[in-house]
């Protein structure tokens, strides 16, 4: 379990594009994306029910702030416009926004590390090293997926599976991580698929693991609650490495 911070004030729509639109970017650069499908979202309204949505089957690489698809989670219409999102979009960010007001951002891919873990019939992430163990105890292991990611229901119950948790590892589907900014859900975002990625290569050794002590996994998982600022800080280097080499995402 994970105690997000509240922040129910309604954002600056304007910073929360660029934000949103960087994550897109650097996302296609850390190859966490797949093909023109996953979506990542961030609320913009105190209660989470309007949201910005990347456009459908936009790659990530090009994603601009300003084509950032503003939805409103209690409009029955949203299907039937011309700029209507992807369904599964619409039915997992809709109902995960409406019902976790303090998850701003929404981030759901199919990264290559994660999704080769969740696998597995024991698809939990073993307390290896810092990043490993920055998700000990606080991930929870939805193992239940009912059906297509663009049904409604299976949405409702993702939502509220997620509830009270930052971090979901989807057996046999992908990974869902939020926070209460962009920058805050990119970091964990960022960390998640390191730690599959040394898991997967740790198992791919076929030696035994040597995992920390229950004990020493909690007290370093409750170390990185002390370095949230260090995640921001991170965002905003790489959003100052985008602005260097191609800062259209600004646009
Ligand atoms: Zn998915």
């Amino acid at each position: 379990m994970t105690a997000i911070t509240p922040l129910l004030t309604d954002l600056d729509e304007a910073q929360v594009r660029v934000d949103l639109a960087a994550a897109f970017r650097l996302a296609a650069r850390f190859d966490l994306h797949e093909s023109v499908a996953n979506h990542f979202s961030a609320a913009v309204s105190s209660d989470g029910k309007q949201f910005l949505c990347n456009p459908k089957w936009r790659h990530f690489g090009l994603v601009r702030a300003s084509e950032l698809v503003l939805l409103d989670a209690d409009d029955p219409s949203t299907m039937d416009r011309p700029d209507a999102p992807d369904p599964s979009a619409w039915c997992i960010h809709g109902a995960v926004h409406s019902r976790i007001p303090t998850a701003r951002a929404v981030l759901h891919c199919h990264p290559p590390y994660a999704s080769a873990l969740i696998g597995l019939g024991d698809p939990t992430i073993p307390p290896l090293d810092q990043a490993t163990a920055r998700f000990w105890g606080r991930t929870v292991y939805d193992m239940e997926m009912a059906g297509p990611p663009d049904d409604p229901a299976e949405g409702i119950r993702v939502a509220e599976a997620l509830s009270g948790y930052s971090v979901m590892m989807m057996g046999n589907h992908g990974v869902t991580v939020v926070g209460e900014s962009v920058a805050h859900a990119f970091e964990e975002l960022y960390y998640l698929e390191r730690a599959c990625r040394t898991t997967v290569l740790a198992l791919s050794t076929g030696r035994r693991l040597r995992p920390m002590s229950d004990e020493l996994a909690n007290s370093v998982a409750r170390m990185w609650e002390r370095f949230t600022d260090q995640g921001v800080a991170h965002f905003n280097e790489l959003k100052a490495v985008l602005d260097c080499e191609d800062p259209t995402y600004r646009d």
